[in-house]
């Protein structure tokens, strides 16, 4: 939609850009942002919560809507805080450090409801009140996982950090609030052996350099982490920043990613081993798993375990259950499955992931689960036609765009009692629950689970039964 120079509001007054407006809050998009009403005009506010009255400055106007960034606070809303982090508003990464963590949770609660409302047209569907992060655990330091980008700012000096919302300027951030563990420290490391060997920074613009990201993987209970230098190409001379980084306590594993693309996707094909063996292990709950640089992993441990239990509670398990694990990654959720089944079977398209998965079977001995790797809209269609597999109990946790319509169709020819769907994205959740919906099953319960603290995502977990089972 284009912008438009000037509104002319309900009574009359006309409306620009820059110019200062009160407004009420009383709602809150999805991406974070108040949304309140000047005179019939919806606007969407910057830095404003739910119960605000606040001073805001016009930044955008459209037809229909328009958009402002708070200047002053008028009335505060009971659920607004002072933020925690002092780069929270430049920095992209959180989007509700202003709400009060109740009111995270309401958020949140609200946007499952909304989706499977408005998505999926599920009117009067009783959502659960949303799991958060409960004491002695603080709805912070709890990110097992970081990915900091790396650049030269105009000053010519190395910075590493997080992307200012919505660009790619990196923000020099040596301690972020929601990551457990000593990421400055191995920061810190890095840059310096940049410097001293003149390893550039990669430039995105020219796609030039070679340092593009550090990512760093801890395993809470195990006390291991992982260090992954994602680079455009080979570096040589780095004995000097392997014994730096093992000086580290728990330093299990140190690779290079080889990524020369000019792409947003940060990690490459190729892996490179500097010191251990690609992987470090990790425990939730009594289950240990492998777990290399590629490979996906919850990245809240704490609540890992609670969504993991509810979706062992949904699956209702007795021990003489087929499942199927559909997007199981590193076989996190077939392996919790498998101590009360009698067999899972696990789909997952990154083969690195499925080489750890049926390792993990091993370390825990477990002997009941077998894992294809493929794409789910492949490997799940081509199993049903060709071995006419069956399952009790189907787990799905596909990433974020939700469960290809062939393998809803699969799901359904299938005929398993109960289908639990895991979801990172109630929009795409909505979309596939109706289908199943209107393919012979009906929704029994809706959890959802926060996993993010101070952002704006929400897991959820959905159990839908057969009405004719
Ligand atoms: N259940 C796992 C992983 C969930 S994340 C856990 O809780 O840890 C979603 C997973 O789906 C990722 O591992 C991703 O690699 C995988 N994936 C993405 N697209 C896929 C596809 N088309 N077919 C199979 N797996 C896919």
């Amino acid at each position: 939609m284009s912008t438009v120079k000037q509104i002319v509001l309900s009574d009359g007054n006309i409306l620009k850009k820059n110019e200062l407006i009160t407004i009420s809050i009383d709602d809150m998009s999805e991406t974070g942002e108040g949304i309140g009403k000047v005179y019939g005009y919806t606007f969407f506010v910057k830095h404003a919560v739910t119960g605000d009255v606040v001073f805001a400055q016009v930044t955008k106007l459209l037809k229909n809507y328009g958009y402002a960034r708070t200047a002053d606070i008028i009335t505060p809303s009971k659920y607004r805080v002072k933020p925690a982090c002092p780069i929270a508003k430049p920095c992209g990464g959180c989007q509700l450090q202003e709400l009060s963590y109740e009111g995270q949770l309401e958020f949140k609660y609200q946007k499952v409801k909304n989706h499977l409302e408005r998505l999926g047209g599920f009117k009067d569907l009783e959502v659960l009140p949303v799991k958060g992060m409960k004491a002695p655990y603080e709805p912070y330091h709890y990110r097992n996982k970081s990915q900091y980008p790396v650049q030269v700012n105009k000053n010519g000096e190395i910075v590493m950090g997080f992307y200012a919302g919505r660009t790619h300027n990196v923000i020099q951030t040596e301690k972020c609030l929601l990551n457990m563990g000593e990421d400055a420290k191995i920061l810190a490391i890095v840059k310096e052996w940049m410097m001293k060997h003149h390893v550039p920074a990669y430039d995105e613009a020219r796609g030039k350099g070679i340092v593009r990201h550090v990512m760093i993987r801890y395993g809470k209970y195990t006390n291991q982490i992982m260090v992954c230098l994602v680079v455009t190409k080979e570096v040589k001379l780095t004995e000097s920043l392997v014994s730096k980084l093992l000086e580290i306590d728990g330093m299990t594993s140190i690779c290079l990613n080889i990524n020369s693309k000019k792409t947003n996707v940060i990690l490459g094909d190729e892996m490179i081993d500097l010191y251990g063996d690609g992987m470090i292990v990790d425990k939730i709950g009594e289950i240990s798993y492998q777990i290399s640089a590629k490979s996906f992993y919850q990245v809240n441990p704490i609540q890992t375990k609670v969504l993991y239990d509810t979706a062992l509670d949904y699956a209702g398990l007795t021990g003489d259950e087929i499942v199927w694990d559909v997007y199981c990654g590193i076989g996190t959720i077939s392996l919790f499955l498998a101590q009360k089944a009698k067999k899972v079977y696990g789909v997952e398209i990154v083969p690195a992931a499925i080489e750890n998965a049926k390792v993990n079977a091993k370390l825990n001995h477990i002997e009941n689960a077998q894992f294809f790797c493929g794409k789910a809209e492949e490997v799940l269609p081509k199993e049903y036609k060709e071995h006419q597999i069956y399952a009790d109990v189907i787990v799905v946790d596909p990433p974020r765009k939700g469960c290809e319509e062939v393998v809803l169709e699969t799901m359904v020819k299938m005929e398993s009692k109960r289908i639990v769907y895991v979801s990172c994205n109630s929009a795409t959740l909505a979309r596939d629950a109706k289908y199943l919906v209107e393919h012979g099953y009906q929704i029994e319960k809706v959890q959802p689970v926060d996993m993010f603290p101070q952002t704006v995502h929400v897991e959820t977990v959905c159990l839908l039964s057969r009405k004719d089972k």
